[in-house]
């Protein structure tokens, strides 16, 4: 029900114009929710990369895929193109996008954005859908965000622009995968130590793993601060309720906190949310 991949399409991204920021963003908001995100996959503005792309995170038998880039009037915008290739679908004219965009434009002439709204060829682009998909409303900018279903695979489509991105996440699509997740719970606790070394530390974090199958135990080292190496350890876990989540997480906590003491190590701070 929860296994996500999410797909960045776009040329700005890999020639270091632009920062992904919309799968950092949709990460942790799918993590939060109690979704496991598998992958998240970086392609160029290119037919074939994209469908190529979709095709491929359909065949891990993903639950939900959920592309971000390309939904735009120019050249370059083709993710619904590539997605209609890897589904085998056709494009065809979606009414209720035509309606959204309507909607978009007015907004925009009343904004003095565009002195008048026609179907430019440009903008049919942006409402020509795979076959048998919904439309999701753009509150923010223009191009539509797009829902379809693939067998058990649901695939989301949405605007590059950050802003544009998370409006219709929020107003459409977390929603529908709250609903579809159900009741799960993410719990983060983070350990924050000093005077102890990764190489050290690197057993230990094994062990407690091993006592607390269901706690995730990463280490991040932050460098050396005040002549001593600095570590933040994150224990991550999802788990039906809040209560069973934060006992994977405490306990784990616990057993962490021991052993850097046993090491020699302080614990400067210790947080669970
Ligand atoms: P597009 O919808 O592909 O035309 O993208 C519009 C703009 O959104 C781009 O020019 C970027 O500035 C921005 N953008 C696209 N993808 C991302 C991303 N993954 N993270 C952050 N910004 C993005
Ligand atoms: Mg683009």
């Amino acid at each position: 029900m929860g296994v996500f991949e999410l797909i960045a399409i776009g040329n700005e991204l890999l020639i270091g114009k632009t920062l992904n920021t919309n799968i950092h963003w949709i990460s942790g908001e799918i993590t939060r929710l109690g979704g496991f995100v598998r992958r998240a996959t970086v392609v160029r503005d290119e037919l074939g990369e994209i469908s190529v792309a979709v095709g491929e995170a359909m065949q891990r038998k993903s639950d939900w895929i959920i592309t971000t880039g390309g939904l735009g009037p120019t050249f370059d915008d083709m993710t619904l193109e590539g997605v209609a290739i890897a589904l085998k679908r056709k494009l065809v004219l979606d009414r209720k996008a035509l309606e959204y965009l309507k909607i978009s434009y007015e907004r925009a002439k009343k904004q003095g954005l565009v002195k008048s709204y026609e179907l430019t060829e440009a903008r049919r682009k942006m409402i020509m859908l795979p076959d048998h998909s919904k439309a999701l409303p753009n509150s923010v900018g223009t191009a539509p965000g797009v829902l379809t279903k693939e067998r058990n695979c649901t695939i989301v489509c949405l605007p590059g622009v950050p802003a544009e991105m998370k409006a219709i996440m929020k107003e459409s699509v977390l929603p529908e995968i709250s609903k579809a997740i159900g009741p799960n719970y993410f719990c983060e606790g983070t350990l924050l130590v000093s005077k102890v070394i990764e190489s050290i530390l690197a057993p230990f974090i094994k062990g407690a793993m091993k006592n607390n199958p269901k706690a995730y135990i990463k280490s991040h080292p932050k460098g050396i601060i005040d002549g001593a190496s600095r570590i933040e350890l994150s224990i991550t876990t999802t788990a039906p309720s809040k209560k069973a989540a934060e006992k994977i997480v405490n306990d784990a906590l616990d057993e962490m906190q021991k052993a850097v003491l046993k090491l020699g190590g302080f614990v400067l701070k210790r947080e669970i949310d």
